[in-house]
């Protein structure tokens, strides 16, 4: 990629940014359409001074990270209504009037991503969290027209995050108690440093015939790998991520993504 004075920037922001997959994502998706832009982190330590600074800069788009999902809101233009739902954007969108618009791509990608393995309209999904992962799909889920059924560990924070969803609850202890058509972990439970930790007990896994785990490092957790053996079908997080990369390609780009080519590259570098 050659920068030159006509490239358009792009980036993320969020504290620490270091270990994002988006730049490797973003760059080899403009790279491969051979797009005349650029996808660049920024460990940013002050959001509203930040924003104003992309603003003058003439940047078009970011990705926000964690801690500013939720931040960024005071500073920007306008919102997507499910965005404005969750309270939280992943995505910023610079327009020509330098107008900032936010939308969260993080529910349209957990939707695509289970939306290649089952129609979500009328289905009943078993969500496990109640973080902001957990919040995200499950106001997509609902936007899709499936019920959520919510599962965690800390009884006043899953009854909070239902109360807003406005679905069933239960306390993670209690899960073997459900059937669903589809069940979805939104815990960082399975993440290498607990990796060989699951929350679902074996014998329960045949009342899911759909199971999701989005936590993508490992790209097989001992979720997926026991939701196999039982004769689940199963969606790794590495799904979520790239969809969720795709839906902010095409609200920056109006173009479609090149899905294989993010694919290839988040592969490259989950399997490093
Ligand atoms: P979060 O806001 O911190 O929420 C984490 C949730 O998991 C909380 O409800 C927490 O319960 C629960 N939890 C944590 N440790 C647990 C344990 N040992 N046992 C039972 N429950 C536990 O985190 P988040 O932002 O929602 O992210 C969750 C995970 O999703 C992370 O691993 C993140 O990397 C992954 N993620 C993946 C994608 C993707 O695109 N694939 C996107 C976003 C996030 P308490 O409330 O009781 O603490």
């Amino acid at each position: 990629m050659q920068i030159k004075g006509s490239t358009e920037i792009y980036g993320i922001i969020g504290n620490p940014v270091a270990h994002s997959l988006s730049p490797i994502m973003h760059n080899r998706a403009f790279e491969s359409l051979g797009l005349d832009k650029v996808y660049v982190a920024f460990p940013a330590t002050n959001a509203e001074k930040a924003l104003a600074g992309f603003r003058a800069l003439g940047v078009r788009g970011l990705s926000v990270t964690i801690p500013y999902k939720e931040t960024v809101l005071g500073y920007i233009d306008s919102i997507d209504p499910v965005a404005e739902k969750i309270g939280a954007v992943n995505t910023l969108v610079f327009k020509e009037d330098n107008k900032i618009h936010g939308l969260n791509t993080d529910w349209i990608g957990a939707n695509r991503a289970l939306a290649e393995r089952l129609e979500l309209q009328g289905k009943r999904i078993l969500l496990l969290g109640a973080g902001g992962s957990a919040k995200a799909i499950g106001f997509g889920l609902l936007e899709a027209g499936a019920r959520v059924i919510l599962a965690s560990r800390t009884e006043s924070k899953v009854r909070a995050l239902a109360e807003t969803l406005q679905c069933e609850w239960l306390h993670l202890a209690d899960i073997e108690t459900v059937q669903a058509d589809a069940l979805v972990n939104a815990t960082p439970v399975g993440m290498s440093f607990v990796e060989n930790a699951s929350l679902v007990p074996l014998e329960s896994l045949h009342n899911f015939p759909v199971v999701m785990d989005i936590v993508y490092a490992p790209l097989e957790t001992r979720l997926l790998r026991e939701s196999k053996s039982a004769g689940c079908e199963i969606i790794n997080g590495l799904s979520m991520l790239l969809y969720q990369g795709v839906a902010q390609f095409e609200a920056w780009t109006g173009q479609d993504a090149p899905v294989e080519e993010m694919r290839a590259a988040l592969m490259q570098e989950i399997t490093k």
